[in-house]
């Protein structure tokens, strides 16, 4: 494939742009070479700046679970833009959505629209340390929660009581009220929680952890989180931003029968535009401004274009009861399928995989938490990704992310994506 293009306009961004990216993880610093611009998606695939065409597994980080610009919430789009783009005033719309989703998702009465996962990771922990007047949380080393300053904190040894800031700017004081454990420890959060009795206002979780790759809970590992927070007076929150409308409509609460008491949203609520959103029992919500003191706000949140395109991507989900099964067989025969090649060549690998998201690892035989996402062999990874780049098939470029598959990932996007396995 020829990146003539995208790598000029990838020079010209970084002269205007830090990095010439939005994000980071989309300038491909882990895996090497100069990003791929896109131009535009349509079902399962991608078209770049050179015209070069992919079979996409990113899915713009997950919200694209139906595949990209499906033609029911385009029509929703251009009606409601006719009728305005934003009113900073309540609009029906925002009670549709929120009526939709606390009627189908276990376990939450309220819910409080924002524009990004990251602002509402910050506001539920806000709103958290508001409700219990304490000032701890608890973290999971490898969990991404957005790029709030609470969050930033460094993945490291893990008898760690105390965070440090792994970012700078991440001030001490922060960093202090930030307690790490490892992803699947239980007894680690106990001895946590032993240390710092009644000081723990929170535990925040990816209940399926996506951002170190895809690695599951094990052990019951959700179940005695829940029995510990519930034995300490101390609220659980499950941030759903990756899962959440993806694993099952009420995500992890209900996939593992599991009730968190904050739970945060995102991308797939969004369908596509940006929207983050968290939820909960009515005496935590009520904590919120106006209602409570907990302040929370802002200027685009509940947005008419973004709810359309919200509301319309869930109904759509809703509607097909067979959606998620749909999602997780694809998923696995692309599991089954990768690996058999992956073994027949010789190629150690584990693949992790739960409902639609998975992830390969290189050169390990179990990934349970972040030091074993870490001992995988990257650089093979690395090698992997622009193998199969060049071979029309973009997958995240970096070996600590998952793979998001569509709706629109038919057999004939599984082949493509077999054949160049194949020729890996
Ligand atoms: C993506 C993500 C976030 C952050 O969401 P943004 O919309 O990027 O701010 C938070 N938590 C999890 C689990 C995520 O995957």
């Amino acid at each position: 494939m020829r990146y003539q293009r995208s790598s000029a306009l990838f020079d010209e961004a970084y002269q205007y742009i830090p990095g010439g990216v939005n994000s980071p993880v989309r300038a491909f610093k882990s895996v090497g070479g100069v990003p791929v611009f896109m131009k535009s998606a349509k079902g399962a695939y991608l078209t770049d700046a050179d015209d070069n065409v992919y079979v996409d597994y990113i899915n713009s980080w997950g919200p694209a679970i139906l595949g990209h610009t499906h033609p029911d919430v385009l029509e929703e789009l251009k009606i409601q833009a006719e009728k305005g783009f934003s009113f900073g005033a309540p609009t029906e719309l925002e009670t549709e959505i929120a009526k939709f989703i606390t009627e189908n998702v276990p376990n939450i009465d309220q819910i409080r629209m924002v524009s990004s996962g990251t602002e509402a990771c910050m506001s539920a922990v806000r709103l958290a340390r508001g409700f219990t007047g304490r000032d701890k949380i608890v973290k999971f080393e490898g969990c991404y929660h957005g790029h709030s300053d609470s969050f930033l904190i460094k993945a490291g040894s893990g008898a760690a009581t105390f965070g440090n800031p792994n970012s700078p700017g991440v001030t001490a004081g922060t960093a202090k009220d930030t307690l790490l454990a490892r992803y699947n420890d239980f007894e680690q959060v106990e001895e946590l929680f032993k240390k710092n009795p009644n000081e723990i206002a929170a535990i925040i979780i990816e209940p399926i952890a996506g951002n170190m790759g895809c690695v599951l809970p094990e052990n019951d590992f959700l179940q005695k989180l829940r029995i510990l927070c519930d034995e300490n007076g101390t609220l659980l929150i499950f941030d759903e931003v990756m899962t959440g409308f993806r694993l099952a409509f009420g995500g992890a609460q209900e996939l593992f029968n599991v009730k968190a008491d904050l739970v945060t949203y995102g991308k797939v609520i969004g369908g596509g535009l940006p929207v983050g959103a968290f939820a909960g029992r009515n005496e935590i919500m009520d904590h919120l401004a106006p209602k409570g003191g907990v302040y929370q706000a802002g200027t685009l949140s509940g947005n008419p274009l973004a709810m359309r395109a919200g509301l319309k991507t869930l109904q759509i989900i809703k509607n097909n009861p067979e959606f998620f099964t749909g999602l997780a067989e694809t998923t696995e025969v692309l599991d089954i399928e990768i690996g058999k090649i992956l073994t027949e060549k010789g190629i150690q690998h584990k693949i992790n995989r739960q409902g639609s998201m998975m992830s390969v690892f290189f050169d390990v035989e179990v990934v349970s938490n972040f030091d074993d996402a870490q001992k995988a062999n990257h650089s093979k990874f690395n090698k992997f990704f622009h193998h199969m780049l060049e071979n029309g098939i973009y997958l995240p470029p970096s070996g600590y992310e998952t793979y998001f598959i569509s709706d629109a990932i038919k057999d004939a996007e599984i082949n493509l994506t077999l054949d160049a396995v194949r020729t890996f």
